[in-house]
């Protein structure tokens, strides 16, 4: 998954690469990727020695679904903005981002009633800082962040999921079973038992 920069001037160029999911078979987190991933977009050379990624990637993952269980596939599709430094540039690089996301923020707060200065970030639109090496940089690296970025924090099937039943265990999705779910007054019961316990003598 490695795409060569090595000739890559200032000219824009095209990438499109498609990775299949097998290059995935080492992720073996909580979710597993299903289907081929894209990745598309343009990649050009700037001050010399950076490389700046535009791309979107599409993917689909299998997750587990946390009421019920059963494996889902959630649709993953990012729009991603990479700089790419060599890793000699990379400390100096990511001080002057923060620097300048510190100004931008100071400045945001200066000049509070001026809206128009302020630039909305894409929802979706993810700009990351990232190293190359040997003149190559990893799109499977640009890949897998955005399928960990991707992952819902609470997996679930669908909005409405009922989960499994506690008692014995069916998947209440697809099935009715006959078990007492509500939940039963440990006093109630007690009464019950005493008032049947008298009602023998
Ligand atoms: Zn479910
Ligand atoms: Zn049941």
């Amino acid at each position: 998954m490695l795409l060569d920069i090595s000739r890559l001037r200032t000219v824009v160029v095209d990438v499109n690469r498609r990775v299949e999911p097998e290059a995935f078979a080492d992720l073996t987190d909580e979710f597993k990727v299903v289907g081929p991933t894209d990745v598309t977009g343009t990649v050009r050379r700037e001050k010399g020695t950076h490389v700046v990624l535009h791309s979107r990637v599409t993917s689909a993952m299998e997750v587990t679904c946390g009421r019920c269980l059963e494996p889902y596939v959630v649709p993953v599709g990012a729009d991603v903005e990479t700089r790419f430094v060599p890793p000699a540039e990379f400390a100096k690089v990511t001080a002057e981002t923060a620097a300048k996301a510190g100004l931008l923020t100071a400045g945001a707060v200066a000049v509070d009633d001026d809206e128009e200065d302020v630039e909305p970030v894409a929802e979706g639109h993810v700009v990351g800082l990232a190293e190359y090496r040997d003149e190559a940089i990893d799109l499977g690296d640009v890949i897998r962040e955005q399928l960990y970025l991707a992952l819902p924090m609470k997996p679930l099937c669908q909005e409405s999921c009922k989960g499994l039943c506690r008692v014995c265990g069916a998947n209440r999705n697809r099935e009715t079973c006959q078990c007492q779910h509500q939940w039963e007054d440990p006093r109630m019961a007690a009464l019950a038992e005493w008032k049947s316990r008298n009602e023998k003598t």
